[in-house]
């Protein structure tokens, strides 16, 4: 692998941050499944691994800040479950 190509994996590397585990997923459930702005349940939870929600999404407030897998991955944005997956925050 060539440098160009290693420093660009690094970057890929960078923005794929929640791991999709079983055990994050139940942290997460703490957190999403009690969440105003989504129904419930909501699918397919994990949002900042995962991806967008497949229900809608009516913002009234977002669960995410308090739930320690924001916190581990100093994750910086709201509203995963409409946006889609987490970057990691560089700072
Ligand atoms: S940061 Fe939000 S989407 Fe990610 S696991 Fe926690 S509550 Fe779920």
């Amino acid at each position: 692998m060539g440098r160009n190509e290693k420093e660009l994996k690094s970057v890929i590397d960078l923005k794929s941050v929640v791991s999709d585990t079983s055990e994050n997923l139940n942290i997460c459930k703490q957190y999403c499944g009690t969440c105003p702005s989504l129904p419930f349940s909501p699918n397919p939870y994990l949002f900042c691994a995962r991806g967008c929600s497949s229900g809608n999404v009516e913002k009234k407030g977002c669960n995410c800040p308090g739930c320690p897998i924001y916190k581990n991955y100093r994750l910086g944005s709201l509203y995963f479950c409409e946006t889609g997956k987490a970057e990691e925050r560089r700072d």
